[in-house]
């Protein structure tokens, strides 16, 4: 019997892969363990010292949903709600990882995953909430946009170079991207077309929610270890994916009506919490998983998020704190530019309103604002290095509506 050959009956005794599906196989006096084994074992261990030794290790029990929320508010505006279920959502998410060894990948004990779906219009802070969560917990993070994923062997991004990103973010850690988190944009777009109408995307649609299903719920898949695309000969890195925690997102346009005509058929059940002329974007609130299904999500998709978490879009107060509250608030980020050129820089109230107004426009949500605030910055940062004398610049209304120039004091003299 050749080498090979004889490699092919040995099974790893720990996970039960056979020789032929590892890189190398140790046997002992009638035990093997695979290579697979081998790293995740050194993991544990890592991770047991890091334990013992006090590492500071952010995911660790000191965590709380509560702690989790307040890190959140710091960045994210309003949308309390998602980020109460967020904050919830996660932290049940790492203890149920961290109360479990991730030895056995093959084991018995399902670890059901709160995979989360945040439904709002663009640009109120999706993507923001879950790569905020991602630094708040130290764990790598990768976006993807569902539009550009296709079913392996079309043209296009096959759903595990999605997996690649997050190996990369993780700086090919596969401990620490085994638990990271996916965002997954656009996830509306890949809806099946519903009965009205008759897009031929249809097909591709579902099969992307196919491919997606099964990175949801936990595969072990061959990743290439520097990316780009896998062939034959090349050797593969197995991601488990099954403590990944995805977030996906959408806006699910139109989905308001689909819960207001549940809720209309069903009119004996909560139908009296619902006023008359309710804004579509209420209806969110009230949505269903069987609302998804509707709108053309596949079952067992949706089956796989059990989390839904809706998002409003921003009125006029929540854009105007967004320009000047979270941590990198882009005024907070002007600001510190303009100090390194020794000027204090001030926005006037009334020139914060008119930003806002500029951006509501745009309809793109809070998107807009740093566009907007770059553009009218633009000129006055090109001018400020010769102005030597000056000590402190005001931003005030016609400087956004005119475009004006800001009022500029002159630095105070020092008395000799
Ligand atoms: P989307 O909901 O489309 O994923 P993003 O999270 O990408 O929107 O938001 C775009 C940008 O707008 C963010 O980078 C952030 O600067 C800002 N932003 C959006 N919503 C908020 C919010 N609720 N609080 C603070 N900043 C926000």
């Amino acid at each position: 019997m050749s080498k090979k050959e004889e490699q092919k009956i040995v099974k790893c005794s720990f996970c039960g892969r056979e020789g032929n599906e590892v890189g190398s196989m140790i046997a002992g006096p009638d035990v093997y363990i695979c290579d697979i084994c081998i790293a995740s074992s050194v993991d544990i261990l890592k991770n047991n010292l890091a334990a013992y030794s006090g590492g500071k290790n952010k995911e660790n029990k000191s965590q709380t949903p509560e702690l989790i929320k307040k890190q959140l508010d710091e960045h994210v505006i309003g949308q309390e709600r998602a980020k109460k279920v967020l904050s919830v959502a996660v932290y049940n998410h790492y203890k149920r990882i961290n109360s479990h060894s991730s030895f056995f990948e093959l084991d018995d004990v399902e670890i059901d995953k709160s995979n989360i779906m945040l439904i709002g219009p663009t640009g109120v802070g999706k993507t923001l909430l879950a790569q905020t969560l991602a630094r708040i917990l130290d764990v790598p993070f990768a976006i993807a946009d569902a539009t550009t994923l296709t079913e392996a062997g079309y043209v296009g991004d096959d759903v595990e170079t999605v997996l690649v990103h997050l190996l990369q973010a993780a700086d090919y850690n596969l401990d620490r991207a085994q638990k990271g988190i996916i965002y997954i944009d656009e996830i509306d777009k890949i809806a099946r077309k519903s009965e009205s109408t008759s897009i031929t995307r249809d097909v591709s649609g579902e099969g992307v929610q196919q491919a997606l299903l099964k990175i949801l719920e936990g595969t072990i898949a061959g990743v290439p270890p520097k990316g780009g695309r896998k062939h034959p000969e090349q050797s593969l890195i197995n991601l488990n994916t099954k403590n990944i925690l995805f977030v996906l997102g959408g806006a699910f346009a139109g989905i308001d009506k689909i819960i207001a005509a549940r809720i209309n058929k069903n009119k004996m059940g909560f139908a009296r919490d619902i006023k008359e002329n309710q804004k579509d974007e209420e209806m969110l609130q009230f949505i269903q998983p069987e609302d998804l299904l509707k709108y053309g999500l596949i079952p067992e998709l949706i089956g796989r998020i059990p989390v839904v978490a809706p998002l409003h879009s921003l009125n006029d107060e929540a854009m105007k704190n967004i320009l000047t509250e979270p941590k990198n608030a882009i005024v907070k980020q002007y600001k510190k530019l303009f100090l390194m050129e020794g000027v204090d820089l001030e926005f006037d109230p009334f020139s914060l309103d008119e930003i806002v107004k500029l951006a509501m426009v745009k309809k793109t949500g809070a998107r807009a604002l740093r566009s907007i605030v770059e553009d009218i910055m633009l000129d006055i940062m090109y001018d400020l290095p010769d102005k030597k004398d000056v000590g402190k610049c005001i931003i005030i209304k016609d400087v956004i509506v005119k475009r004006s120039e800001p009022i500029y004091l002159k630095k105070e003299k020092k008395s000799a």
